[in-house]
């Protein structure tokens, strides 16, 4: 079978898969038992605050994958991304690196457009019904502003980064990619608390007092060095609750929600923090990084492998490995191939939020803050209490809400 035939087919299983993903995420688990279960820890209220906001812009979701999914067939899969290479070179008269730029900025163009309106309808209108969201208009178009700018200045780099890689290094960029890419991720890692995150928030250091006292003897306990804490504005934006740590070694910052310091109780705070910790202690990021490196390797070959096969068929309009005109067949891999490693991530992750709950609950020795947390994110975030097992497996990064309070329920301290 032809190479084209081959990624048609992937190509409409994986809407006609994401379709039905969609409708078992709608539908949840409506087993009775699992319902008695949720209602030892929530209302019915809860449950059905859940369903509602998991369910909102259904349809709304269903037309963006679908328009995103022509778009990339039509990139793909017709003459038109050649088409529109070559036109740019006449223009530019042939200046390789400018064709790049342009082409990269029109592909990203188009997708926007098309995104514009669900980002708006998601990310504003949603939000808002839904009691989230407390940003004015202007507050979004700045924050929306803002991420675009980003997204189109780091993407366009990407693309001249790529393009020059591929161009220059036609037997080598295989290695050269993942090496290159696992050094920008640890860059990235060092330098977003510090440039891309005062971009959007304001964050200042943690008021001294008992909570900062309970966050440094947590710290001291768990064995780990951190430079300070900082409380972020979200209250500005939306009700949604988070902490995190970034930095490497004795530059590590921890970063609380305001939201966060306002909804829960000290002891819950903490509990939040050593579930955080725990994702240190057992150097989850690294693993990360190391997996996704490997990833990124295997990724290159298959990419480059493909490419040869289809150009030699002839069938897909391509020309050269490093043209513009190649980089909608290489994101259609790529899509395909996230389609099939995402549940694999998603377990991946699965465990490591697990391990970093056990020790939340180890470092604490508090499983009633850890389940009245659970139970507060829960409420607060509107989680949907109730997702479909097979949604969970494939595409969620925590365990349920439920799985994570029996967990704790059970878990057995070492005496
Ligand atoms: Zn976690």
């Amino acid at each position: 079978m032809q190479l084209k035939t081959v990624l048609l087919v992937f190509y409409v299983i994986q809407i006609l898969f994401s379709l039905v993903m969609k409708y078992l995420s709608y539908q949840g688990d409506v087993s009775s038992e699992l319902h008695d279960q949720i209602l030892k820890y929530f209302t019915q209220e809860d449950i059905q605050k859940g369903i509602e906001y998991s369910r909102g812009g259904f349809f709304a979701s269903i037309l963006f994958d679908l328009l995103d999914f022509v778009i990339a067939g039509l990139f793909v899969f017709s003459p038109f991304a050649v088409r529109l290479e070559d036109a740019l070179q006449k223009k530019t008269g042939n200046r390789f690196y400018i064709t790049v730029l342009l082409f990269f900025l029109i592909y990203s163009m188009i997708q926007l457009i098309v995104s514009i309106p669900f980002q708006y309808y998601f990310g504003f209108v949603l939000e808002h019904q839904f009691g989230f969201s407390k940003m004015t208009f202007l507050d979004w178009m700045v924050y929306t502003g803002k991420s675009l700018g980003l997204g189109i200045l780091g993407g366009s780099i990407g693309a001249l980064g790529i393009a020059f890689l591929f161009k220059k290094f036609q037997k080598t960029w295989k290695f050269l990619v993942p090496i290159i890419s696992l050094l920008f991720g640890l860059l990235l890692s060092i330098l977003f608390p510090i440039v891309i995150t005062p971009l959007f928030y304001e964050y200042q250091p943690i008021e001294e007092g008992s909570l900062k006292k309970k966050i440094v003897s947590l710290c001291e306990s768990a064995k780990i060095q951190v430079e300070n804490v900082y409380v972020i504005n979200e209250s500005k934006y939306s009700g949604h609750t988070n902490a995190y740590f970034t930095g490497w070694g004795e530059h590590r910052k921890i970063f609380l929600y305001d939201t966060l310091i306002q909804n829960h109780s000290e002891e819950e705070i903490i509990s939040v923090l050593g579930h955080e910790i725990g994702h240190w202690t057992h150097n989850h990021q690294i693993i990360d990084i190391a997996i996704s490196t490997l990833e990124i390797f295997l990724l290159c070959f298959a990419v480059s492998f493909l490419f040869q096969k289809a150009k030699s068929e002839g069938a897909i309009h391509l020309k050269e490995f490093y043209s513009p005109s190649s980089l909608p067949f290489l994101f259609l891999i790529l899509s395909l191939f996230g389609s099939l490693t995402k549940p694999v991530w998603s377990t991946l992750s699965r465990f490591h939020e697990t391990q970093a709950d056990r020790e939340a609950l180890i470092l604490t020795k508090d499983k009633k803050s850890f389940i009245s947390t659970e139970i507060k994110l829960a409420k607060d975030n509107r989680s949907r209490l109730n997702p479909h097992p097979a949604e969970v497996i494939y595409s969620h990064s925590h365990p349920t809400t439920l799985e994570r309070i029996r967990f704790a329920e059970k878990y057995e301290f070492l005496k």
